[in-house]
């Protein structure tokens, strides 16, 4: 299903050593001039992008699967977004909504209600990134329900800001140093199944009522504005709760008039084989957090949710200069309209399918393969000592990312011990390159 990209071929091709000449000359005057705090896990320089390739200024094509992470799920470059937003940008670029509003912003919104888990009445509001939907999301809960307390949990990542920083769980990198951080906020254990202490069968229920019982113990259910958790998380490493650990949030969540926030940031938009994450087991979030693959690559994200708790804050509580900008909104019409037009939920579906049988195959040949997880066009490996032993490996991960970088593969790591190694290839990539990418992979760890 590859997608008509008539400029860009959809072919791997590697013609200097990685990176090459002109991409280093750019890292040069790159340090000189970009502060070091922002770093760059491929420093090849990106010319052109779309379909499933990353072309570099060497002339280098890599096999992209990590589409910027999670963002490009309909390409990059996608002809209908660059269309639409292109469009937009030669009427008006920004207005502020909150200024002179304009239909773009309408429409997205509504969208986003009709798409969303759950049928009920719905309004959303946008803003320019996840970490701000999450933060505008925490806002809402807290003015709607008159509480203060927010519950996160171990390996969360919700972003960079002040508050998201007290959220995410993660202290290296992206806490270090940063502090001091917001208050109310607690930390409940994960359901990992992988490292559940009683074993992945046990790990949902169990999970959930530790989590309860801390809740009610150490913080009384009655100061909980909100719960806030990725459906699947992902800079944790993609760890897909024990199977009735969301479903039982949600139920004590609604049984105390606590706001349940799902964070679909990263799960969002066809990427796990659903249109949305929650939908795998059911539950329907009182609030969901969108970002990522929202726009084709614009900045935009959104927070969703039932009408009566988004409208209970004050008319002027919630906005931002650039929030739903205008090109950001038709872009994410256009993208939307591809993934429905496109079914690129099927084919999200049918990517897994590829990809979770070789992983699987991996993890019967090495040892130092834990666990492989994840679903539809989001899967990942866990990298441990050994058969038998879980302790992470991290040291396992620079080989084989180097390997395949080097052999034109674009591939990320996740995971709060760094021993994960985690596939997102855009939804519209083509079956040949999806193929080709996991053959790179499976060199990389026979060479280990
Ligand atoms: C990336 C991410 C965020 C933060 O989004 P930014 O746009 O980088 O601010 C928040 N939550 C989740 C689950 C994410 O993956």
């Amino acid at each position: 299903m590859a997608v008509e990209h008539a400029e860009l071929p959809q072919q791997r091709r590697i013609v200097t050593e990685i990176p090459g000449p002109r991409s280093r000359a750019l890292h040069e005057r790159r340090v000189a001039a970009v502060a070091r705090g922002v770093g760059s896990s491929l420093p090849v320089y990106v010319a052109r992008a779309g379909g499933g390739i990353v072309e570099d200024v060497d002339g280098n094509r890599f096999i992209d699967f990590g589409s910027g992470i999670a963002v490009t799920n309909v390409g990059n470059a996608n002809p209908r977004v660059v269309a639409r937003a292109g469009e937009q940008l030669a009427r008006f670029t920004h207005t502020c909504f909150m200024i002179n509003p304009y239909e773009g912003y309408v429409e997205v919104c509504e969208a986003l209600n009709r798409i969303t888990p759950g049928d009920h009445e719905k309004r959303s509001i946008l803003v320019n990134s996840g970490a701000e939907a999450v933060e505008n999301a925490v806002k809402i809960a807290r003015s709607a329900t008159g509480r203060q307390a927010v519950v996160v949990f171990d390996h969360a990542y919700h972003g960079r800001t002040n508050l998201t920083m007290a959220l995410t769980a993660k202290n290296m990198p992206y806490k270090q140093g940063f502090g001091p951080f917001a208050g109310e906020v607690y930390r409940m254990p994960m359901a990992y199944p992988f490292r559940w202490p009683t074993g992945p069968d046990n790990c949902g229920p169990e999970a959930a009522a530790q989590a309860v019982d801390l809740i009610t113990k150490q913080i009384g259910p009655e100061n909980v504005a909100a719960v806030l958790i990725e459906p699947i998380q992902g800079e944790g490493g993609f760890i897909v709760p024990g199977r009735g650990f969301l479903p039982a949030l949600v139920e004590f969540c609604r049984a105390h008039g606590i706001v349940f926030i799902a964070d679909e940031v990263q799960t969002g938009f066809a990427r796990t084989g659903d249109m949305f994450a929650c939908e795998h087991e059911g539950i329907v979030p009182d609030l969901i957090t969108t970002a990522k693959g929202i726009a084709g690559g614009l900045p935009l994200a959104a927070v969703t949710g039932r009408a009566e708790l988004m409208d209970a804050v004050h008319s002027g509580g919630l906005g931002g200069t650039y929030g739903g900008n205008p090109a950001a909104c038709a872009a994410a019409l256009a993208a939307l309209e591809t993934i429905e037009s496109e079914n690129l939920v099927a084919r999200s579906r049918a990517i897994g399918e590829v990809l979770l049988p070789r992983l699987h195959a991996l993890a019967e040949r090495y040892d130092i393969v834990g666990d492989v997880r994840g679903r539809g066009a989001m899967v990942a490996l866990e990298l441990v000592a050994g058969a038998g032993d879980t302790t992470p490996n991290p040291g396992a991960i620079a080989p084989i990312v180097e390997y395949c970088h080097s052999n034109g593969l674009v591939l990320l790591t996740a995971g709060t011990y760094g021993n994960v190694i985690r596939l997102l290839p855009p939804l519209v990539i083509g079956d040949d390159l999806l193929d080709e990418g996991m053959s790179i992979l499976e060199e990389a760890f026979a060479r280990l």
